[in-house]
């Protein structure tokens, strides 16, 4: 509950004077009644007019009231309930940008949505709710019984038997109803994350021509959603009439003894309507009372569900870092046995006892087959992920030990995956340095190979790329990614794979400039292709996880097998 704390205390006005207007406007709904009474029973049987004009007046005025201080209620309840959902929506996002790569993997993205959207609905419409109906309702019920057993105590013991029978039906539905809600919760985070992994994917389903696998897929999820809320919801749609059948009922045994009352002349007409008005007030708000409830066991499931996520520490932090203000300044790098697995429960590691050295200003390539560990390898570098064992040293400081902001900004990575934004070339570069000048984008755009691109366009750096960089190629987009990369002026820059759509004399040029422009930068390139590793200054070869070798070129041509290995594939049969 404490995340609800600094909002209630910001918006105070909002959660006093919603309920207050409301009180206010529930009094008139027993007040109502009651002047109704006495016109039928005072003004109309004596047919007195100025009484029923007088009477008639003033239940008009207090219909305005009402309706004003209805206004007013449900005005600063929305209010307040929209506060408190921005207020932790907010919260839980922020939470999520702390998040490491695992700590989302746990989640799952689709799952992060749901909670940061869906659940902080629940939670909004709870508020909403509960501030609408939490003194309403009580005050309703009491108010009306009052009033009727003010009017008529033998009429009144009625709605005393009827009012618990029915609160325990409601009660029974209720406890059926909420674990299903929880089923039906998980049901819509499978159907979120099946959304999010095909829209992010889109152009992969529809090259692979798996519309309709998806589509499939999809509509299995979608039709558990369906079964699931089905079940939750078909219990909850019982209240309702089960509250009619009582109403009825009710109203029958009522009228019944009335009957008999108005007969013998110990009950008016009026008051016989003016009862079964409070009557209808009395479940009613029985009604609004149980639909607090129900959705409090929604919103309590989803409160956890918030709770989860701000109460996960980002397992990736700087706290206890002994050197919290250092980054990374030469950009030597060394692994010490270093293990890992993405499930700790596993016991194939993805990454067994790697040990290497990485001096500054070294271009170093990596190659292996793919599901080798070559982009986990690099992860430990700016911690994406931490090692599970062994240590990941950066300018000879563990890793753990430095600021984490001072680590990422001084290593730069290029993933597989490139990523562009919409806004135009110049833009999407800035991403590196916002204070970047033209001049200085140029020189990254060169140094990547990109600037002659770029400048053949009509409309050159201005040029707009659609979300994701749509209308460039795959080389294209894996150039500025380069040079965007560049302009953060990162010590070490990692380069996972990030050519592989370019051509291999652009390829061999970017690494030339590398060398040229950039001897100071540390530079881990991994590739598929042996061209793009052959020349650099060291080269390691991973296996399963494992250092199957680590020299030159012509060192590994001589002592490692796997290393001749992937040469013989990719240049038999091709001139060298
Ligand atoms: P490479 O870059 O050499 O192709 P990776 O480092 O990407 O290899 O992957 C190594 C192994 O780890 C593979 O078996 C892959 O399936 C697994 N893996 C990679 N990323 C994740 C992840 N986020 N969660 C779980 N397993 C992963």
């Amino acid at each position: 509950m404490k995340k609800y704390k600094p909002y209630v205390k910001k918006y105070w006005y909002c959660f006093i004077l919603g309920p207050f207007f409301m009180v206010l406007e529930a009094c008139g709904e027993f007040i109502l009644p009651y002047i109704n009474a006495n016109i039928i029973n005072i003004g109309a049987a004596n047919r007195d007019i100025p009484y029923i004009i007088k009477n008639g007046l003033l239940m008009l005025l207090i219909a305005g009231g009402m309706l004003l201080t209805g206004v007013l209620g449900a005005f600063f309840a929305i209010r307040g309930s929209a506060r408190l959902s921005a207020g932790v929506r907010l919260d839980t996002f922020a939470k999520i940008q702390t998040f490491s790569f695992s700590n989302i993997d746990d989640f799952s993205t689709g799952s992060l949505i749901t909670r940061i959207t869906n659940d902080v609905t629940q939670i909004q419409n709870f508020a909403q709710t509960l501030l609408r109906g939490m003194f309403r309702s009580p005050v309703m019920i009491i108010g009306a019984l009052v009033m009727s057993f003010y009017l008529n105590p033998s009429l009144a013991a009625v709605i005393l038997i009827v009012v618990p029978l029915l609160a325990l039906a409601i009660a029974g539905i209720i406890l059926t109803a909420s674990p299903r809600y929880g089923q039906m919760q998980k049901a819509l985070d499978r159907l979120n994350n099946g959304i999010g992994e095909t829209v992010t994917n889109e152009r992969v389903i529809k090259s692979f021509v798996r519309e309709e696998y998806e589509k499939k897929k999809f509509a299995e999820v979608n039709e558990k959603l369906v079964e699931k809320s089905t079940a939750a919801l078909k219990m909850m749609l019982l209240i309702q009439p089960v509250s009619a059948l009582v109403m009825n009922v009710t109203t029958l045994a009522v009228v019944w003894i009335a009957g008999g009352q108005i007969m013998a002349g110990s009950m008016e007409l009026g008051t016989l309507s003016s009862f079964i008005i409070y009557l209808t007030q009395v479940l009613t708000a029985l009604n609004f009372l149980a639909n607090i409830v129900l959705q409090g066991t929604r919103a309590a499931a989803s409160d956890r569900r918030i709770s989860e996520v701000l109460n996960t520490e980002a397992d990736i932090n700087d706290k206890g870092a002994r050197f919290a203000d250092r980054g990374v300044e030469r950009g030597s790098i060394e692994l010490r046995n270093v293990s890992f697995r993405y499930f700790k429960k596993n016991k194939e590691k993805v990454l067994d006892s790697v040990s290497l050295t990485i001096e500054a200003g070294e271009l170093v390539g990596i190659i292996g087959s793919t599901g080798s560990g070559k982009t986990t390898l690099v992860s430990m570098i700016p911690r994406l992920y931490d090692a599970d064992e062994g240590e990941v040293l950066v300018d000879g400081m563990n890793v753990k030990d430095m600021s984490l902001r001072g680590l990422r900004e001084g290593v730069a990575m290029v993933l597989q995956k490139n990523t562009l934004f919409s806004g135009t070339i110049a833009e999407n570069l800035r991403w590196g340095d916002e204070n970047a000048g033209d001049e200085e984008i140029r020189e990254a755009a060169a140094i990547a190979m990109a600037d002659g691109f770029i400048q053949s366009f009509p409309e050159g750096y201005e040029t707009e790329l659609g979300q994701g960089g749509v209308n460039l190629s795959g080389g294209q987009k894996q150039r500025i990614c380069i040079a965007r990369a560049l302009l953060k002026r990162p010590k070490i820059l990692i380069l996972d794979d990030s050519t592989s759509a370019v051509d291999t004399a652009t390829d061999a040029s970017i690494r030339r400039a590398f060398r040229e422009k950039l001897p100071k930068m540390t530079k881990i390139i991994i590739a598929q292709r042996i061209n793009s590793v052959m020349d650099a200054d060291k080269i390691i070869v991973l296996d399963e996880g494992r250092v199957a070798g680590c020299g030159s070129h012509g060192e590994l041509m001589e002592s490692c097998e796997a290393y001749r290995e992937i040469y013989h594939s990719q240049k038999d049969g091709q001139e060298v």
